[in-house]
């Protein structure tokens, strides 16, 4: 199966030509180093993406919180995870970098404030 994808791990943005059986990495082309290699096989056999989305609070500052995963989460993973944000209302002020939600979804990430917000 063949597939087109442009490489994002640095400004030359190349155009890389994939061959693939599906799930897994055959061949790459196009790539100008070796870290398009590596991004085209971690878009095909795993892909993962910083998850970035607001939470609500409760007497702060502001009706909503905007916060991260502190690492990139399987892409697999993010509707799940955004029907879990759903569920987390922030009632304390909070630093900008703190834990909303450690191991959010088991997944090895936290979940962290991207903002500082303080009370009402
Ligand atoms: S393949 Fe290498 S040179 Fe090309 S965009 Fe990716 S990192 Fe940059």
């Amino acid at each position: 199966m063949s597939r087109l994808m442009t490489c994002i791990e640095c400004p030359k943005g190349c155009r890389l030509e994939l061959e693939t059986d599906g799930s897994r990495l055959i061949s790459v082309e196009g790539n100008e180093c070796k870290r398009g290699i590596t991004y085209a096989r971690q878009e095909i056999e795993a892909p993962v993406r910083t998850l970035t989305t607001s939470v609500l609070t409760r007497g702060l500052e502001l009706k909503m919180l905007p916060v991260r995963s502190s690492k990139p989460i399987p892409k697999g993973k993010l509707f799940a995870a955004m029907d879990a944000v759903k569920l987390i209302t922030v009632t304390t002020p909070v630093k900008a970098g703190a834990v909303i939600a450690p191991d959010f979804l088991g997944l090895g990430a936290d979940l962290v404030a991207c903002r500082r917000l303080n009370k009402l």
